[in-house]
């Protein structure tokens, strides 16, 4: 059929034939009805020439490596459509203040959550805090700037042991001020920063922004308090002299 030989092309396939590729195992294994039919409509767009490798296999996405049709490279997530997240999704979903209508079926819940990235990632760059670039969101699908030169950048879990004592001193400077200036000047709390999250290439990159939220959330102290907890915790660890998490807390929060 149409849509499955244009998938077949954007993964090189006829070209290769490479079935038992890693790339086309899990392509085959992810892509629904659904995510096939929003890849096809993003590939005559222009959006996603081909796709070429797999960055990641997640809970709730999986991040593929590929180009556009200018020979640009992107890195495209693409959420599962049917996920066991799916109860903690809607709770962040319910939470936001500047999500409207829920949808009751998981499919059209996920498009909800993926455009809330593409929205977060957009906010986040208006407060000076350096991210992979969004250029589109369809469904549940998610295109954004590729991080990395051949391979993709490292995150600081990934090249832990061969930092230095200075780097991590850098490295926690920079992550306490991306949470300040989040929330003194952008009411915005990320929810999920720790060395799992911020690629490392030409200085750091905040990535994956699908908790973040508003001040405005009635979780986002909470969100806030996790934030501080984890990455005083982990350069704490690292032997940096950190923030007292008590300290910081009250100054951010007032109380
Ligand atoms: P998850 O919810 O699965 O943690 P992430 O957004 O953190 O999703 O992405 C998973 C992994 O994919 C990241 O740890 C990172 O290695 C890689 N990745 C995500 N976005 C990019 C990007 N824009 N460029 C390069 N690699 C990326
Ligand atoms: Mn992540």
């Amino acid at each position: 059929e149409v849509i499955e030989r244009e998938i077949e092309g954007m993964l090189g396939l006829r070209e290769r034939r490479e079935k038992d590729s890693d790339l086309y195992k899990i392509a085959n294994e992810v892509f629904d009805r659904t995510t096939k039919e929003t890849l096809a409509y993003l590939h005559r767009r222009g959006k996603i020439e081909a796709l070429y490798g797999v960055i990641s296999t997640g809970k709730e996405a999986n991040v593929f490596a590929g180009v556009d049709a200018e020979g640009n490279r992107i890195a495209v997530k693409i959420y599962r459509t049917y996920t066991t997240e799916f109860r903690r999704i809607w709770e962040y979903l319910a939470a936001d203040p500047r999500v409207g209508y829920l949808p009751k079926d998981m499919r059209k819940l996920v498009f909800v959550w993926t455009r809330r990235e593409f929205k977060n990632l957009q906010r986040a760059i208006k407060y000076a805090v350096r991210v992979p670039e969004p250029v589109i969101f369809r469904n549940n699908v998610l295109v954004m700037e590729f991080i990395g030169d051949e391979l993709p950048a490292p995150r600081i879990k990934d090249v832990e042991r061969s930092l230095e004592p200075s780097d991590f001193e850098e490295l926690y400077d920079f992550t306490m001020g991306v949470i300040e200036r989040l929330w003194k000047r952008g009411d915005m709390v990320h929810g999920d920063l720790s060395e799992y999250n911020i690629l490392l290439h030409e200085g750091p990159v905040v990535i994956d922004w699908s908790q973040a939220t508003v001040k405005r959330n009635r979780m986002s102290v909470e969100l806030l308090r996790r934030d501080l907890r984890n990455v005083i915790n982990y350069f704490g660890r690292k032997g940096v002299d950190v923030d007292d998490f008590d300290d910081k807390f009250r100054e951010l929060v007032g109380v």
